[in-house]
């Protein structure tokens, strides 16, 4: 059967590399995906899918089959803007195939996954492969600027619940079982503003958070290390001040942190850690707090979150792993590689949050991710829709 699953993975190539081209020509900027959601609904509809859905955030779930047991694969659907144009050789929206590739805006990150996800569907329709599964294709918002949100209304609204979510973002073909979480903090100290000619009178709150912004950097030293998934980080990002004029003392200033989370570091310890770095040098009253994100989804809805995207890993005796090797293994006929991301993907808040693990298989290399002149190889899509495949034809069996 995995013999048939590749082959007809393979004759449906430039279909699948096609249908990547027209998502990239159809631009989906985070909060801005209605008309790439509008095709990938018409092609679902077109490749024989049981039902398509459109999810009050705006996420679309694709339904094939109405077994017991539930799993799900996830496409992100927005991209990051394309940056300065003067950096790539062409267009970005107007994508082209050439030296095997598919390139433009979102190739890799992730439209290819959302291509092979559409084209394994249509495999596992023709080839019969389900009938224990309710399998959910779900194309899912915003992620660029809040991963996971899409997730967090999928699983607590839409009530869906699967076993198992393969993310398909980019792993260059092998599997991954997990990344560092992050989150985003803020913190900010009060002074006292007077006459910048007499600045003794008053009390500088740029000085302030620079010596915190050190106490910051000196931080890393002291993070958690785990062997899998490398040691925790933060750095200052941005800094923000406030004074009644140039010529004035700042009664203001705060710094915003990008901190990433290993295995065991948690929102309460990072918040902790940098409340005592700022008492160190004797600012114990310096606020700290997790940022929010309350931005409108396309569809105008507001579904506001703590920028806290949960840490996850699964184990390597997973049962999900284990399976993925051997469905690889029977496709490929070599050894997977087992890795992770450097970058966060929905998986904080499906396996983060809510404990549901996740498998990471997808088209094209991560390190191509938001760049200019995107690509991803079009072999690697009729391989991903071969893989996603050959696992519901695996899982089948059990
Ligand atoms: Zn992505």
């Amino acid at each position: 059967m995995y013999k048939n699953i590749l082959k007809r993975a393979k004759e449906l190539e430039m279909d699948t590399a096609n249908f990547l081209m027209e998502l990239i020509a159809t631009p989906s900027f985070s909060g801005k995906e209605k008309k790439v959601i509008d095709v990938i609904k018409n092609k679902m509809l077109q490749t024989g899918f049981d039902e398509v859905r459109v999810d009050g955030l705006g996420n679309i779930i694709g339904r094939i089959g109405n077994g017991k047991k539930v799993i799900a694969f996830d496409a992100h659907i927005d991209t990051v803007y394309p940056g300065d144009l003067s950096l790539w050789d062409f267009d970005p929206f107007t994508p082209k195939i050439e030296n095997g590739k598919v390139w433009g805006r979102g190739s890799v990150d992730q439209k290819g996954g959302m291509a092979s996800m559409v084209y394994a569907g249509k495999i596992i329709k023709e080839l019969n492969l389900n009938k224990d599964y309710t399998i959910y294709f779900t194309g899912t918002v915003m992620e660029e600027d809040c991963d996971g949100l899409c997730w967090q209304y999928i699983i607590n609204e839409d009530k869906i619940r699967p076993e198992l979510v393969v993310i398909t973002e980019p792993t260059n073909m092998n599997i991954y079982r997990g990344h560092r979480g992050r989150m985003e903090i803020l913190v900010s100290v009060k002074g006292l503003s007077c006459h910048g000619s007499a600045p003794e009178r008053g009390d500088n709150a740029i000085y302030k958070i620079s010596r915190i912004a050190l106490e910051i950097e000196k931080l890393n030293e002291r993070l958690a290390y785990d062997e899998f998934l490398g040691k925790g980080s933060v750095c200052v990002t941005q800094v923000f001040f406030s004074s009644p004029s140039q010529c004035a003392v700042p009664d203001a200033a705060s710094i915003q942190l990008d901190r990433r989370l290993t295995l065991g570091e948690t929102k309460d310890i990072a918040i902790n850690e940098v409340k005592q770095a700022a008492a160190n040098i004797g600012y114990p009253d310096a606020s700290v707090e997790v940022l929010k994100y309350e931005e409108e989804s396309y569809t105008g809805l507001k579904y506001p979150t703590e920028k806290y995207y949960p840490t996850w890993k699964i184990s390597e005796d997973s049962p999900y792993l284990k399976a993925s090797k051997k469905v690889y293994k029977e496709l490929f006929d070599t050894e997977p590689v087992i890795d992770k991301w450097t970058f966060s993907t929905n998986a904080v808040a499906i396996a983060g949050m809510n404990k549901i693990p996740c498998i990471g298989f997808g088209p094209g290399n991560e390190i191509y991710a938001h760049t200019p002149n995107e690509s991803s190889p079009i072999e690697h899509l009729s391989k991903a829709a071969a893989f996603y495949a050959g696992l519901i034809c695996n899982l089948n069996e059990k």
